[in-house]
């Protein structure tokens, strides 16, 4: 099977377009004639650090970040920023109090770690299920809070912000691992953006951060080197060896989404393949079940049952088998969710999500 026959919804690490990776593949051996690869680059090296600030400038248009803001390419994961987020900014609250909303597996994950560091507060009733975010007015927020968190995309459960939450004075940190770069977003309403590469900007090994100035500084004393923002941000993300090659596939994805249009592009795309498959789903009379309410729906990771709400065992291994057969992968559900996932991030097209609603319809006609 050639890579082109296969049409990749995994949920991440996830698709690079086939450009991108046929450019990394030329440059693999060869950086610009320079007779070795980005891998055996030192990051300290004129070209090294170019890739850098080209991933920064083309970064910083394609999301219009105000100059006010920094770019830092970190490791550890977006669960390294999980850590890093408290470790840094619990300091700007005098009592280390922080507001999370938790509306899937990742906030969760990121509100059990901050509670190492801080007094959290979920500041809405616990949810039972992850298929609705808590209406706005049931929101308790803390005014004298650090920070209010929230995951602007949960991966696991498919539940999208389609606002950005407000919390007057109180600056806003977003967790975008899997929609960066799928919609238009006026960055100057976050305090810092997280987001890890390996789902929409390139591969694992690298996180984006984007943060307001005035909010680097004020890391606790316990705050290890390389997750502290004002030692990254003084050191241009350099303090230590930094994942070089996924900087670079980063800056080759960058590159990629500004040729294809950039991030309206990116979100027109999003919509339509994501209207695909809902409108199969909404259409099928109950025999496809998305348990996400209508107004958090995400465009970009699509959970549903086969077979009525709770999923039919069978039909669901059947769809996974016939998914299989037409070269489609990484459709499986989360095992704490259960059913399917299409996960539809930049790369995958409209053309290969067309394919998958029709194999849904056809599946539906012959099993309904
Ligand atoms: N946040 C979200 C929304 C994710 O989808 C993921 C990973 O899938 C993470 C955080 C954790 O990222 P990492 O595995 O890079 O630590």
């Amino acid at each position: 099977t050639e890579k082109s026959d296969v049409i990749n919804f995994n949920p991440g690490p996830a698709k690079i377009d086939a450009s991108v990776m046929a450019k990394a593949q030329t440059e693999l051996l060869n950086y610009r004639n320079l007779g070795f690869g980005v891998l055996e680059m030192s990051h300290r090296s004129a070209e090294f650090i170019d890739i850098v600030e080209q991933a920064k400038t083309n970064l910083r248009e394609l999301m219009k970040i105000p100059d006010n803001y920094k770019i830092l390419f970190l490791q550890g994961g977006a669960t390294g920023q999980f850590s890093a987020v408290p470790l840094n900014l619990l300091n700007l609250s005098s009592d280390a109090t922080a507001d999370y909303i938790v509306t899937g597996t990742w906030s969760a994950k990121a509100a059990k770690e901050a509670e190492k560091f801080g007094n959290i507060n979920i500041v809405h009733p616990k949810l039972k299920k992850y298929t609705s975010i808590p209406a706005e007015e049931t929101w308790q927020l803390n005014p004298n809070a650090a920070y209010l968190y929230y995951c602007d995309n949960e991966t696991v459960n498919g539940v999208e912000f389609h606002f950005a939450p407000q919390a007057g004075n109180v600056p806003i940190i977003a967790d975008m691992s899997s929609n960066i770069l799928s919609k238009p977003v006026d960055v100057s309403k976050f305090g810092a953006i997280i987001a890890g590469a390996q789902k929409n900007i390139g591969c694992a090994g690298v996180t984006l951060v984007i943060i307001r100035d005035d909010l680097i500084g004020h890391q606790l004393k316990e705050c290890p080197a390389v997750l502290d923002y004002k030692l990254q941000a003084d050191m241009n993300s350099l303090y230590n060896t930094p994942p070089s090659y996924s900087i670079y596939l980063t800056g080759l994805v960058l590159e990629w989404i500004k040729n294809s249009g950039g991030v309206m592009s990116m979100a027109k795309r999003s919509a339509i393949k994501s209207q695909l498959i809902y409108s199969v789903i909404n259409n099928s009379n109950g025999f496809y079940h998305c348990m996400i309410d209508d107004d958090c729906r995400s465009r970009i990771n699509l959970p549903f049952r086969v077979g009525g709400p709770g999923g039919d065992q069978e039909l669901e291994s059947l769809f996974l088998e016939r998914t299989k057969q037409a070269n489609m992968v990484g459709l499986k559900g989360h095992r704490s969710v259960g059913g399917i996932r299409a996960s539809l991030y930049n790369a995958v097209t409209i053309e290969e999500t067309q394919k998958l609603a029709d194999l849904m319809l056809a599946f539906q006609q012959e099993h309904a």
